[in-house]
């Protein structure tokens, strides 16, 4: 195991505490490729209640970094639900969809699949400060495993950005919060500049530690498809952590013979926060970061830190990436709250992304789709309330809002027989 470069040859050791090359492009985790891997020893693993064989990461460890059992801080996490959706299939035009809730993590979101291999490491290299930039969820995660393990944490968060059940998760799980004047991007320089000068170990999506843990949510996927190929795996894009992490989780997949094809990847990002969107249209001929505005406020990136590991992850899937506006992934996490389902902003974008596909002739009706839903209806309490009751509201086709009757069964009689 070892870490190599993106973009030259350059290599370092596997516990070296950097998170770029010296060239200054992104790090991969590159692992022994001798261990065989078989489906039975997955299936075998189901059946225990314990970690490491209870965690939807750990399950599948021949695919990921090897450490002693004493450094892994698990909760365990993944074991998600992969809901089969066939309301929205029929409204966005497939025969078949499903939805993969990443929101039933451990914290609420997808970011804790990451976080327990990236906080193992930190245990493996004897951490004594671990620390983040966040829109919200990595640092609800880095918070919650950084308790478990037992380390401070410090987070960074761009002021008046987050949600407020993500910032009182993170102050709940006892993480020191430092609010930056600026946007996620400013938040985000700022921690990489403290974690190379201080020595505090960075949990962001560019340590690739984290993109480890989360390529399982592909492994799982699969898994629960009898490692049956979608023809689309679709999921919103934000820094790009984990559209770089599923491309390699992919790649591994493939390489060690468990799949002989595998799905087209569409990254979907919202149209205020879309560079990589635009570099894609560009056919990667240029990137150009951007002041990012969207109410998806966990994809409100404008300087997506993972752009050169996302871009080779299309490359390798023949994948495509399209941008959704602020109306459209409101109405689409609508549709998925109203299946009972439900998910924040940034994640409806997936399903935003799928209708707009299907209208567009990139994704054809007959094919078997897998959306990722990233994050928990509950991270989000204020864009349910807006869109439902806000301004506005009366005109959305698919708001509710609250009847105000008088305590009578006539009033409520009445009601019953005209509103519903
Ligand atoms: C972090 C996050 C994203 C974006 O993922 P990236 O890896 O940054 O692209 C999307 N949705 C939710 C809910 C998230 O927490
Ligand atoms: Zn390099």
């Amino acid at each position: 195991m070892k870490l190599t470069c993106v973009s030259c040859p350059l290599e370092y050791d596997a516990d070296a505490n950097r998170t770029r090359c010296d060239c200054g492009d992104l790090l991969d985790v590159a692992l022994n490729s001798t261990n065989s891997v078989n489906s039975e020893v997955f299936d075998r693993r189901m059946n225990s209640w314990s970690t490491p064989d209870s965690s939807g990461v750990w399950r599948y460890r021949e695919l990921l970094p090897e450490f002693d059992q004493q450094h892994i801080v698990s909760k365990p996490e993944g074991n998600t639900n992969l809901y089969d959706a066939p309301q929205i299939a029929a409204w966005a035009g497939v025969d078949q969809l499903w939805l993969k809730h990443e929101g039933e993590n451990p914290t609420g979101s997808f970011k804790d699949r990451g976080m327990t291999v990236a906080t193992s490491h930190a245990m493996r290299t004897g951490a004594t400060m671990v620390a983040c930039a966040s829109t919200g969820n990595t640092s609800a995660s880095v918070a919650s495993y950084a308790a478990a393990a037992g380390v401070p944490s410090v987070v960074f968060v761009p002021d008046g950005k987050i949600s407020a059940a993500k910032l009182g998760q993170t102050v709940a799980y006892g993480a020191r919060i430092i609010q930056v004047r600026g946007d996620f991007d400013a938040a985000m320089t700022l921690v990489q500049q403290a974690s190379q000068e201080l020595g505090i170990y960075l949990l962001n999506s560019i340590n690739p530690y984290r993109l480890e843990g989360q390529k399982t949510i592909l492994f799982e996927l699969l898994h629960q498809l009898q490692w049956r190929c979608p023809d689309w795996v679709i999921l919103p894009g934000g820094n790009l952590g984990n559209s770089s992490a599923i491309g390699k989780g992919l790649a591994e997949l493939k390489s060690s013979g468990m799949l002989t094809k595998i799905p087209r990847m569409a990254v979907i990002q919202a149209a205020g926060a879309s560079p990589f969107y635009e570099a894609y249209r560009s056919s990667f001929r240029g990137f150009e970061p951007m002041e990012a505005r969207t109410v998806a406020t966990a994809i409100q990136i404008g300087n997506p830190v993972s752009y050169t590991k996302a871009r080779r992850a299309i490359e390798l899937t023949d994948g495509v990436v399209e941008a959704v506006s602020d109306e459209e992934i409101l109405d689409a996490k609508a549709r998925v709250d109203q299946t009972g389902i439900g998910c924040e902003p940034a994640s409806a974008a997936t399903v935003a992304g799928l209708h707009k596909l299907v209208r567009t002739g990139v994704i054809s009706p007959g094919d078997r789709v897998a959306g990722i839903l990233t994050g928990h209806l509950m991270k989000d309490a204020e864009s349910v309330m807006e869109y439902h009751l806000g301004t506005g509201s009366e005109r959305r086709p698919l708001a509710k809002q609250p009847v105000v009757i008088d305590p009578t069964l006539e009033a409520l009689r009445s009601v019953l027989t005209h509103e519903f």
